[in-house]
């Protein structure tokens, strides 16, 4: 299993996450963030647990995020 966090107030809508995770992200058409799908909100931070499937598409993605909120953590 891996977890997948976002700090969302930091998102600057880049797009980048979706380009490279499309199955776990989303650009919200409300407030131009992304959104990570089925997340659980907590104090502004949205987690996800995911299979280890998951790790390569989330990782190239965090390492893209220009604003670094985007953490990837193997269990
Ligand atoms: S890559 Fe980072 S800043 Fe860009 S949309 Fe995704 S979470 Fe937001």
């Amino acid at each position: 299993m891996i977890v997948v966090t976002q700090n969302r107030k930091k998102c600057i809508g880049c797009n980048y996450c979706v380009e490279l995770a499309h199955a776990y992200w989303r650009m919200s058409k409300k407030d131009g963030k992304s959104v990570l799908l089925n997340a659980t909100e907590k104090r502004g931070m949205y987690i996800i647990r995911l299979e280890d499937e998951a790790f390569e598409a989330n990782e190239a993605a965090a390492l893209a995020c220009p604003v670094k909120i985007i953490q990837v953590k193997q269990l």
